[in-house]
């Protein structure tokens, strides 16, 4: 069955129903007649841009959120996506209950109903013009449901897992892989270059390690509070500086996004100037240097995981998809400088500076819930139908 959806002839500007953290962005999804669904109006690096639309190909347009991944579906457009579930719209339960949600369109709030044998959670239904809000992880089940039962042989379930996956990848579609709506996370790639700069003028020999690193003991007596900055910039090790960049590069360019920036800037600057604050006042190993960006990033994951606690990292290693829940990164990441400390004794740097990363995830801890309400009040004040969050 092949029919042309009928299309948004204006963009809807509606703060985001569930997050409010971003107002929606309309995505374009074609159905090719392989059945799979790509982003139209992508111009992405690792397909070509597609000229001409296929014929008979259908087109539906969504409006979406790139942070928090939900979605906001006009009546009858998630009829069009879901083609093999029969009609979404008609095996929604009767019965509902108020919703905190607002409606896209500006008819307040909608209504939740169960969706029954499809999804466990219940979705959002505006009465007036039935359109339906599904977040992000009903959507991702949503896309399971249609394709994950039955048994089947071997081929079939390895081709069942690939419909699974064509589903999941176009859940993710609008934000992951090719978002518009997100800028290049300038600040990360200078963070980065910063870093690496500095290092290579370590082992070159221009910068005194020991001297431009935080020493608490040293720190106590001799008052040499700028080490309480510099350290920041300076790294142990390749193996170190590699794996602080890669948490950074991970996570950074989400919450660059999110906080702008200068706060951006703030939070980094300041979670490992708290993180080195901490470490001088509670360690018990006041001989020893500690270097690292670490307190830093550790203020990034703390906002990333205070932000986009369900989120999984989409990852795709050796053409195997992953998606990793953030908890996993976090262990990753103690392990990560466990294994540091353990290599780096007997070089005079310490091991594992467990306060300063305290203090640094302290930090994120503290900034981002203010930075995420100020970012929801801005967002609220430049579209036509805000949302009470
Ligand atoms: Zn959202
Ligand atoms: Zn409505």
């Amino acid at each position: 069955m092949f029919l042309l959806a009928p299309m948004h002839t204006h963009a809807i500007s509606a703060q985001c129903p569930a997050c409010g953290l971003h107002e929606l962005v309309a995505v374009q999804l074609r159905r090719g007649r392989d059945g799979i669904w790509v982003q139209a109006d992508r111009t992405a690096r690792f397909r070509p841009r597609i000229k001409t639309p296929e014929e008979g190909a259908t087109i539906v347009q969504i409006d979406t959120c790139p942070v928090c991944f939900g979605a906001w579906f006009d009546s009858g457009e998630l009829d069009i996506l879901a083609a093999d579930l029969e009609g979404i719209e008609s095996v929604v339960s009767p019965e509902s209950r108020p919703s905190k949600r607002v409606c896209a369109h500006g008819h307040g709030p909608m209504r939740e109903h169960e969706l029954p044998a499809v999804i466990p959670t219940p979705l959002d239904r505006c009465g007036l013009c039935g359109g339906v809000w599904l977040d992000g992880e009903e959507r991702k089940k949503l896309a399971r449901a249609s394709t994950s039962d039955g048994q089947g042989t071997k081929t079939q379930r390895w081709f069942k897992r690939g419909a699974i996956w064509a589903a999941q990848v176009l859940t993710q579609l609008p934000v992951e892989v090719d978002n518009p709506a997100r800028g290049t996370p300038w600040l990360v790639f200078a963070a980065l270059t910063l870093y690496l700069v500095i290092f290579g003028a370590q082992e070159l020999g221009y910068i005194d390690t020991y001297y431009y690193g935080l020493v608490a003991g040293r720190l106590k007596h001799e008052h040499d509070w700028f080490t309480l900055f510099t350290y920041m910039f300076l790294h142990g090790s390749w193996a170190h500086l590699l794996g602080n960049a890669y948490f950074l590069y991970t996570f950074g360019d989400n919450i660059e996004y999110m906080f702008g920036r200068i706060r951006f800037a703030v939070l980094l600057v300041l979670a490992g100037f708290v993180g080195g604050g901490l470490h001088v006042l509670l360690t018990t190993k006041t001989a020893l240097p500690v270097v690292g960006a670490s307190g830093s990033i550790a203020g990034v994951l703390a906002a990333y995981v205070w932000a986009f606690p369900r989120q999984r990292l989409f990852q795709v290693l050796f053409w195997v998809q992953l998606k990793i829940p953030v908890w996993v990164y976090l262990f990753v990441w103690v392990g990560f400088h466990i294994v540091m400390g353990f290599f780096a004794r007997g070089e005079g740097v310490e091991g594992v500076a467990w306060f300063a990363h305290l203090g640094g995830f302290a930090v994120g801890i503290t900034l981002t819930p203010l930075v995420l309400a100020t970012r929801r009040r801005a967002v609220a004040r430049r579209v036509a139908v805000p949302a009470v969050v």
